[in-house]
């Protein structure tokens, strides 16, 4: 039976290069993305014309209702899910403290960490031993920000990535005998929209020089991560944490 996986922010960047190499590695895959429909088509397009299996859904995993239903629709189009990639993510940059709102941090939060967290919730509910589930594996996509604090810019996302690095520690304990690992890839700058979502198109090409490697990563390159960690290769790897970040 081929893996069934879920990727999170599926349509561009980060998990669209995941969505790309994990269908070529035989995966079929539920692609959920926010809104811009048209570069989900894209994705599915591509993924087609490789001869790969893939949805693409609308959700946005901040609402707990829509997470429910896209986990009910991936069931009724594909199957029962064996891999979840939490990557859906945002980042709101220059915000020193002050400038600092409990509506901003809790809009960050609820995409990055409460949908996580639901996301994983539906995932291991068709994954566990005990559910009937054949196990499976979950990668959150956090950041090195989590390590760094991101001082003066976004102190609130790397927050919310920290908290993501301390959900899968703790899944990962939780459903190690439910057949399910839970490991983390923390990228560092990678060329992907984000930024330009964040206020700062070109804030990889800006800060380049002052990187260990001289260049930002590429998404292509964080994927490989994310795939070996769904993959068998990696069985007996639960709980852990692998930077895709040039050495940052
Ligand atoms: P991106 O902005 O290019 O893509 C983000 C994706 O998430 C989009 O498909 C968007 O539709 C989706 N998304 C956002 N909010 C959503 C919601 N509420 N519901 C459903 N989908 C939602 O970003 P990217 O750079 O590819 O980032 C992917 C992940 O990698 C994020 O979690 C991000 O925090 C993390 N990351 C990125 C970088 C970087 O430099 N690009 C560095 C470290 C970590």
């Amino acid at each position: 039976m081929p893996p069934i996986t879920v990727i999170t922010g599926g349509s561009r960047g980060i998990g669209r290069a995941t969505a790309l190499l994990l269908a070529k590695e035989g995966h079929k895959v539920a692609i959920v993305y926010k809104s811009r429909q048209a570069e989900a088509a894209q994705v599915l397009a591509e993924i087609e014309a490789m001869g790969g299996t893939a949805i693409a859904l609308q959700a946005d995993i901040a609402d707990e209702a829509q997470v429910v239903a896209l986990f009910a629709q991936i069931d009724a189009q594909l199957g029962r899910v064996t891999g979840l990639v939490n990557n859906a993510g945002i980042l709101k940059t220059q915000a020193g403290l002050q400038e600092l709102t409990a509506a901003r941090i809790q809009q960050v939060f609820n995409t990055n960490v409460v949908g996580a967290f639901v996301c994983a919730r539906e995932a291991a509910q068709r994954m566990a031993f005990k559910h009937g589930g054949a196990g499976g594996g979950i990668v959150n996509v956090s950041s090195v920000a989590a390590r760094l604090g991101a001082a003066h810019e976004y102190v609130d996302y790397a927050a919310s990535k920290g908290a993501l690095d301390t959900m899968t520690r703790g899944l990962a304990v939780e459903l190690a005998a439910e057949g399910i690992r839970v490991n983390t890839v923390r990228p560092g700058f990678i060329y992907t929209d984000m930024h330009a979502d964040g206020g700062e198109p070109n804030r990889v090409e800006r800060i380049k020089t002052s990187l260990p490697m001289q260049r930002g990563g590429t998404a292509a390159e964080v994927a490989e991560a994310i795939a070996w960690l769904l993959s068998d290769k990696s069985s007996y790897v639960t709980g852990s944490f692998i930077e895709a970040a040039g050495g940052r």
